[in-house]
């Protein structure tokens, strides 16, 4: 497994310094944005591996961080993961439209968070994963 460097766009400070922490303890990069507009401009100044996105955003949703991060030719070919807190039907498919190529759910579990992140770091996302 490579060292990853991270991107992590949670306005929920809790939520992100458990993420942070669970990264950092197996070896990748993380660097945190509080806010959709402050991620979107890290993800052009430190060209992540990955970027993980929560979709409860204020101001401007991960819907439109996603689109937005999707529109940039700097960031388009930066895979994006959806973190909800919402688990309605259609969610999925909804930050999928916006350009996330995973989706996660809340709560994070501590024992399978980084393995989820991690697989899509070592192989291509497809469509029809169950
Ligand atoms: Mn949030």
């Amino acid at each position: 497994m490579l060292r990853a460097r991270i991107l992590l766009i949670e306005d929920n400070e809790q939520n992100r310094y458990l993420a942070q922490f669970l990264l950092e303890r197996r070896g990748h990069e993380v660097i945190p944005a509080a806010t959709g507009p402050i991620g979107l401009e890290l993800a052009v100044r430190v060209q992540p591996d990955l970027i993980l996105l929560d979709i409860q955003l204020p101001c401007m949703d991960g819907y439109d961080v996603a689109r937005a991060l999707k529109a940039d030719p700097r960031s388009r070919s930066v895979p994006i993961i959806a973190v909800t807190s919402y688990a309605m039907p259609g969610d999925r498919e909804k930050c999928a439209e916006a350009g996330a190529e995973g989706y996660l759910e809340k709560p994070i579990h501590p024992e399978t968070f980084v393995d989820e992140i991690e697989r899509h770091l070592r192989s291509p996302p497809r469509q029809d994963d169950p």
